[in-house]
């Protein structure tokens, strides 16, 4: 299986592989908290993990926070910003959101919050200067991913940060897609930013929350013992061991220049007027996502692309198996049609040149014929 869904949650990196075959000899079964010499070694292994995952943000190691993964730091994200000001009853965010931001928006909203949605171009971009003109006495929070996980386009994230931050309201960043991808600094954020690790080889079930100021956040099951108070509930030593295996070291630009290249072999194949139209212009992309609109149903195109050993996407994957068109394409205008005809391939690290090659291949003989 060449497999070009990344964005949907990758195989373990091969690092990460060996790590938790040594820790399940070793303390991953430990529980951080005991006082024994196994405790005291998962301690020094989460420790230790949180200061990498750290350091790949620009941040302190206490402002990490370990959580089950990216739907778990959005959702206590959402609650913590709701309480933190009680009296303010909008919240400021983007439509293109991942559910795991949009549901917990939505309960906000059956409790009486006004949600003011952001604009989005048709390549999948929220519109930065709009927020401006909202950001009011009223306003509790602003939620604004880093980058779509469906399209792949960037979003406008540090200038909602600036302006966010101008104004004292806090911004939750869902970062999922871009954390190992792109560069990302999360000390100008104030408020808070989702890390998860299963898109770049950790485990699933491994994720944090990043925040610049965790007084009063106690995540989702209320105040416990664990994460100084912040997260209730046993850390896994290997979930978090396996994040620190991943997180990114030092630039960027070799893994960008990498998932960039492979990324354009694919568009190569298929850039015909007749076969695909592209999304999101490069500039404007994640690396290592290429988003098609195509002549055919975009499942029929998975079925057929499965069936020749590629693995890719119709829409999120979340929303795919649903068949309900997906919101992010419908919030940039596509008709429910056209929203039927979107297909996603996502490189990352389980793929090399030449199977991407080979997917270009079948992927040209699908699309074009
Ligand atoms: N946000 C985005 C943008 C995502 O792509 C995903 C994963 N599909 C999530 C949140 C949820 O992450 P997790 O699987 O770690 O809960």
């Amino acid at each position: 299986m060449i497999f070009l869904d990344h964005n949907a949650g990758s195989p373990p990196d091969p690092r990460v592989a060996a790590r938790v075959r040594e820790l399940l000899d070793g303390p991953g079964f430990a529980n951080p908290s005991s006082a024994h010499g196994w405790g005291r070694n998962g301690r020094e292994i989460v420790e230790d993990s949180r200061e990498r995952v750290a350091r790949s943000l620009g941040v302190v190691p206490q402002r990490i926070t370990f959580t089950s993964g990216a739907t778990e730091s959005n959702a206590a994200a959402i609650g913590h910003w709701a309480r933190h000001s009680p009296g303010r009853k909008v919240v400021v965010a983007s439509p293109i959101e991942h559910p795991s931001v949009l549901e917990p928006l939505k309960a906000l909203a059956r409790r009486g919050y006004e949600i003011r949605w952001a604009p989005v171009a048709s390549h999948g971009v929220v519109e930065t200067g709009w927020i401006e003109g909202v950001l009011d006495d009223s306003v509790a929070f602003a939620a604004c991913m880093s980058a779509n996980n469906e399209t792949g386009a960037l979003q406008p994230w540090r200038e909602w940060t600036r302006i966010c931050a101008e104004r004292g309201i806090p911004l939750h960043v869902d970062a999922t897609q871009s954390w190992g991808r792109e560069p990302l600094d999360a000390g100008e954020v104030v408020g808070s930013v989702a890390l998860s690790g299963h898109k770049i080889g950790a485990l699933s079930g491994a994720g944090a929350i990043c925040l610049s100021n965790s007084k009063g956040f106690h995540g989702l099951a209320g105040p416990g013992p664990q994460e100084r108070g912040r997260r209730s509930g046993t850390e896994s030593v290997l979930a978090v061991a396996s994040l620190g295996v991943v997180a990114p070291v030092g630039s960027m630009a070799a893994v960008w220049e990498k998932w960039t290249s492979l990324r354009e072999i694919l568009w190569e194949a298929v850039a015909d007027p007749r076969s695909s139209t592209r999304t999101v212009p490069a500039g404007s992309s994640l690396p290592n996502t290429l988003h098609l609109r195509i002549p055919i149903r975009a499942e029929t195109a998975v079925l057929r692309l499965d069936l020749a050993g590629v693995a890719a996407s119709a829409g999120s994957a979340c929303a795919s198996g649903s068949m309900r068109p997906s919101t992010t394409l419908l919030a940039m205008g596509w008709t429910e049609s056209e929203a039927s005809r979107g297909l996603r391939l996502s490189v990352g690290h389980a793929v090399d040149e030449s199977q991407v090659r080979q997917a270009a291949n079948i992927l040209r003989g699908v699309l074009v014929g």
